[in-house]
């Protein structure tokens, strides 16, 4: 049985994997706000490393899987500031801090929680994107601010789902036998969507969403996806982004792909040196 530590595991979909995972017999370590083993703030250097710390302490320095689903949404009453430094640096910092960790589980895996509002809302303000991507805090909260929450949301999930994949490829990661995914969740019916906290005329919007399904996700559902990445069933999964929506990508993004790969000659140099 593996040891896995779940960010955001009070609420929605980290308390749904956090069930699905314990029935299955695993160790869970959860990490939040409250309600839960470790109390963490990932808004701040300070909690993300004091989580990270309590994390080492818990699990014996030996972590099987993590888990992050620690987030805030565009439409709770938040900035946009402090939205990018929970969901994008409060992620890849704690992801990053234990690293070491899951290097000694030989075969680790990492799940992170991105969006479908990364392919399915206009306007990303790339700037932010771009901010994130250099893991320049101050000014992607400065960016995030200036912004608002509701384009400062797609930019932390798409800088998320790129960091993925970028990082995922490396010997860092997968050369250490750690995999890197993500998944792209669609609308899920959780207190993120459904809360007490939404801006009520903001709210409604949610209503138009379009889901071919023809309803909402349930938490749990995503939390069979979180299980399949974390286990043996998925090895040849790394830098992958699973869109799990009911399938309003496919709607509105059918033949999107491939995109053409067209490299500078710089780009196929190191492509090619990398192999050798
Ligand atoms: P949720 O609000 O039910 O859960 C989010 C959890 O994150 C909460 O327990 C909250 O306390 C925790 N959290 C927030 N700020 C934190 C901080 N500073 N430090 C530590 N923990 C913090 O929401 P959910 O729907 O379960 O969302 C889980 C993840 O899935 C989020 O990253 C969200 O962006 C993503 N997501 C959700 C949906 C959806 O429709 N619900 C869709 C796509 C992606």
């Amino acid at each position: 049985m593996a040891t896995y530590v779940i960010t955001g595991a009070a609420s929605g979909i980290g308390a749904a994997s956090r069930s699905k995972l314990e029935s299955a017999g695993h160790t869970v370590i959860g990490v939040d706000l409250g309600q839960t083993d470790i109390v963490a703030d990932l808004s701040t250097a300070g909690g993300r490393s004091a989580a990270a710390a309590a994390i080492d302490e818990a699990s014996g320095g030996v972590v099987d899987g993590l888990v992050c689903c620690a987030g805030l949404g565009s439409l709770s009453r938040v900035t946009g500031g402090k939205l990018v430094a929970v969901n994008f640096f409060g992620t890849v910092d704690l992801v990053t801090a234990l690293k070491p960790a899951l290097e000694r589980a030989r075969s680790a895996s990492v799940v992170v929680i991105s969006s479908s509002s990364t392919t399915t809302q206009p306007g990303i303000p790339e700037k932010l994107v771009t901010a994130c991507l250099d893991h320049d805090e101050s000014e992607a909260v400065r960016i995030g601010d200036e912004v608002t929450p509701i384009p400062a949301y797609p930019a932390s999930k798409l800088a998320l789902a790129w960091w993925i994949r970028r990082e995922a490829v490396r010997t860092e990661w997968i050369g250490k036998g750690i995999r890197l995914n993500a998944i792209a969740p669609g609308m899920i019916d959780t207190p993120m969507t459904n809360g007490g906290d939404l801006d009520p005329e903001l709210a409604k919007s949610l209503d138009f969403y379009p889901i071919p399904l023809g309803r909402r996700g349930r938490p749990d559902e995503i939390a069979a996806v979180v299980e399949f990445l974390l286990g043996p069933g998925s090895t040849l999964f790394c830098g992958s982004v699973v869109f799990a929506d009911g399938g309003t990508d496919a709607q509105l993004r059918q033949q999107d792909w491939p995109a053409e790969w067209t490299p500078t000659a710089d780009e196929l140099t190191r492509h090619f040196q990398a192999k050798t």
